[in-house]
């Protein structure tokens, strides 16, 4: 109703434990989802970064929408790197990239082509 919240970071009460499953929130556009559609970045031991496919993977994980778009902005704005604690090496970066290349991208029909390069 009166929900007028924009920019409030906690719409949540906190009452105590957790119940059922973790949300997990998109770096790129930090919308939360149980795990629903959610691919998983984990950090190894070796700190470095890459895709785990299979969600389980040890390491410290961080959530993107299965979209280019938050990929996109994930990887620009550096919030992979900033989620994990840890500085993105050049080839993770990369790596990370191609994988975002192949994701659907159901956000913008004409992708714009990233400058630079
Ligand atoms: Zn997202």
């Amino acid at each position: 109703m009166a929900n007028n919240a924009l920019a409030s970071g906690s719409a949540v009460k906190r009452s105590g434990k957790p119940r059922h499953v973790p949300q997990r929130t998109c770096v790129g556009c930090h919308s939360t989802s149980a795990k629903r559609g959610f691919v998983r970045v984990v950090r190894g031991a070796d700190g470095r970064v890459s895709v785990d496919p299979t969600g389980k993977a040890n390491g410290r994980g961080a959530y993107l929408c299965a979209t280019q778009a938050c990929w996109d902005v994930a990887l620009k704005r550096g919030r992979i790197g900033q989620s994990l604690h840890v500085t993105l090496t050049e080839e993770d970066r990369l790596s990370l990239a191609a994988y975002a290349a192949r994701l659907a991208n159901d956000d913008e029909e004409a992708a714009g082509t990233p400058d630079g390069r």
